[in-house]
This record gives structure tokens, sequence and C-alpha cells, in this order.
């Protein structure tokens, strides 16, 4: 168990450094061979993603195509229910139904700029799958999606929504058969041809620039966010909730707030069926430091490191690491990590459904429950909720357990 240091009186510096650290976390622990497509991509992430070309593309994209501005809705019943004001980000209402699309569209946009012939990604659950083939498609270029084997079975409409978009998927059978295999694999393709195939990355973890670049696309969740409570609340909220697996859609909400000293922020893990290790996927409020595909983070191991296998209902938060800006920001205080066993999630998206007219993934569900327990701790507050994804993808868990026998 890691013991954090609390000190919240500065606000956080603008991190990643030159070095790609975030405090102590972050780097590039990769093997000597993944080096030069790695500058190269650091090259390019600098040379183009601020400039106002790519940005002007980047937001038509993101306005004509993904649906964005994705509304803000006051949810008025779980308000009432939770004594609490409560808000949500509707990133269930982007294209291909989750947050991912906003980082899969950029990172496509960027692989055009660098002369790339061909985008990879990998996919656990098949959403980040989904979002690069489409964007993919979108934007002419030919797509490969490695996915576990397990997954491949888990996952199979995820599967056909790629290929009728026309990606190739590759099941991978080695190493776990899920997520971090699939990774694995996927780096392994793009170091044998690092000009001519761009990795596109699905959440904010993994070496730098990963971590920062997915950050800067998604960022638009809260920039949107905070612009819209203040027209629509006519204040900042109290807090801030998103439910984290590798940590995409929380960075983006948590980013432009982060200097608003007012504005708690909180991050919802897997606590899965409990505790103990190998029951949850709680890599913040759990792990230990350590370093998982190519960044110094906090991870799910053992007494020897070995990396260990994670549980949690939902497929988008079962991963044993974590992003390396949240491990900066649970160690020095900034944010606050809880977690939320699989029954609580399921609990909290029973409600959201029956009260407020929206079915959200089980990810997101996280992120109700955690919520929840803030507005019972905290009367009156003003809640905004990251709201991730839509749970249509989930409906065959969900027969089985909230629809299932007293669920
Ligand atoms: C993939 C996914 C997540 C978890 O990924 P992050 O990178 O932590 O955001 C959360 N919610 C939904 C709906 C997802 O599809």
């Amino acid at each position: 168990m890691s013991t954090p240091v609390r000190s919240t009186s500065a606000p956080p510096p603008h991190f990643p450094d030159a070095r790609g650290r975030y405090g102590a976390f972050g780097g590039r622990y990769v093997p000597e061979t993944l080096v030069p497509a790695l500058d190269r991509l650091q090259a390019g992430v600098e040379r183009h993603l601020h400039s106002a070309d790519f940005q002007a593309q980047f937001r038509h994209e993101l306005e004509t195509w993904v649906g964005r501005p994705t509304a803000l809705s006051f949810a008025p019943t779980l308000s009432k229910r939770w004594g609490a004001e409560v808000w949500l980000k509707r990133e269930d209402l982007a294209h291909t139904g989750a947050h991912k699309i906003n980082n899969a569209v950029g990172q496509t946009l960027l692989a055009k700029r660098l002369g790339a012939k061909r985008i990879i990604a990998e996919t656990g659950a098949g959403q980040h799958g989904v979002a690069s083939a489409a964007a993919a498609a979108r934007l002419g270029m030919p797509c490969v999606v490695y996915m576990g084997a397990v997954d491949v079975e888990r996952q199979a409409p995820n599967v056909g929504r790629m290929q009728l978009m026309g990606a190739t998927v590759v099941p991978v059978r080695g190493g776990d058969q899920t997520l971090r295999a699939a990774i694995d694999e996927a780096l392994r393709d793009w170091v044998s041809d690092p000009d001519g195939t761009y990795y596109s990355l699905g959440s904010a973890v993994g070496p730098h620039p990963y971590p920062y670049l997915v950050r800067e696309l998604q960022s638009v969740i809260g920039r949107e966010a905070r612009a819209q409570m203040l027209k629509a609340a006519g204040a900042l909220p109290d807090v801030a909730v998103a439910c984290v697996g590798g940590g995409s859609n929380a960075i983006g909400l948590f980013h432009p707030f982060l200097d608003d000293a007012g504005v708690r922020l909180l991050g919802v893990e897997a606590g899965g069926r409990g505790p103990g290790l190998g029951d949850n996927a709680a890599s913040l409020t759990a792990g230990t430091p350590g370093v998982l595909q190519g960044s110094y983070t906090l991870i799910l191991q053992d007494a020897f490191g070995q990396v260990r296998e994670t549980h949690s209902v939902s497929a988008g938060l079962d991963y044993s690491g974590v992003g390396p800006e949240h491990a900066y920001l649970h160690t020095s205080g900034r944010v606050t990590y809880e977690s939320a066993t699989d029954e609580e999630a399921l609990d909290a998206l029973g409600e959201c459904a029956r009260h407020e007219g929206i079915l959200v993934a089980i990810e997101t569900a996280h992120a109700f429950a955690g919520a929840r327990r803030f507005a019972r701790a905290h009367p009156g507050s003003r809640i905004l909720i990251g709201c991730s994804g839509r749970g249509d993808k989930d409906m065959s868990i969900l027969q089985r357990t909230v629809l299932g026998a007293g669920g």
C-alpha cells in the first residue's frame, strides 16, 4: 500500500516535464527498439498538436461528425434523491457511444499529418477498437485492431462493428489473451514499421508522449463542461467525479479544473468483488509503484513485482495499471480516488436508468456510485458527473445481473 503525502496548497505544476514525468511517475520505460518511434511521435506531437491548423481540423471533426459539444444535463430526480445538485456531462451522446472517439479521431488526424499509411490500435472491451475503426474509415485509412482472443469471444458484437467499418481484427493468443497482451502485440507491430504505421493508444497510459497526447485530446470534455456549468448552473461544481480505468475520461474531465482550488476532484476505480489482490482493478487505491507498459505508475502486482490479473464487472476498467498523471495527482492529493464495487456500480446504474432515463455504461456507473456516496457525506453540494459512455454494449451482462433474479 502506498501512503500518499497530501499537500493541496499550491496548484499543481503543468506536467509532464521534458522527460515525460509527472513528479516521479511517467517516463518511457521501453525496449531500445521503440525509442526512435516514440521520438518521432513526440516531435510530431510538438509540431502539430497545438498548431492552429490541426486544432481547426480537430474541432471541425468533433463538431460535424462526433457531435460536440456534448450536452450538459441537469439530473432532477437524482438531485432530489441524493439531496444534492447533480449535473451530467454526456459523453454517452458522442458518436460510437463514449468519450473514446475524441482521442481516436485526434490521433488519426495526427497520423495523417505524420505521413502514416495505416492505423493500428489495441482494444479490450472493443470500445477503443470501434472508435479507431470509425475514425480510420472516416479519414480514409486502413485499420488493424489487436484484441485478446478471450475478449474477441466475450465482445462479439463489437468485433462485428469494427469489421463493418472495414477494420481487420487480429485475435492475440499470447500472454493473458486480454488487453495487456493486445497492447504488447500492437507495440510489436509498430516497431516493425514505425514510419508507415501509427499506433493509436486508447487511454492516458503507456510511455511518453501518449499520456500527455491523450490528455490533451480528451480535455475537450472538461473545457466544455466547465463553460457549460458556468452558463447553466451559474457556478463551478463543488466536485467533479469520473470513473478511472486507464484514466482518459477522468483526466479529460479533471484537467481543466486543476487550477480551480474550490473544485474537488474524485476518481472512482473498479472495486470489483472486494479488496483482495486479484479481486478488483483499483490500481490507485490498492496498487504500488512499478513499471507497466512503458510507464512508471501505480500497478496491481504481487510481492515479487509480478503484475496480477484483475477483476471488474466492467471490461473497460479491468486493467492492472493506470495513467501516470493519476498516480501523481493521487500522491499530491489534488485528486481523491476511491473505489466502487461491482454491486454498488450496478445498483447506481439501475437508479440512473429508472430515474433519469439514461442507461450508462457499467464503467460510468462506478462514477455514479462514487458521486452518490459524496452526496450523502456532503448534503446540498453541486456535483458534476462525467458520463463517459452509454450502456447498450453491456446488455448481456445487465440481463444476467440487474435484470436477473432479485437484481
Ligand atoms: C473505456 C471506457 C472507460 C475507461 O477508460 P478510461 O481511459 O479510464 O476513460 C470508461 N468508460 C467507458 C464508457 C469506456 O468505454
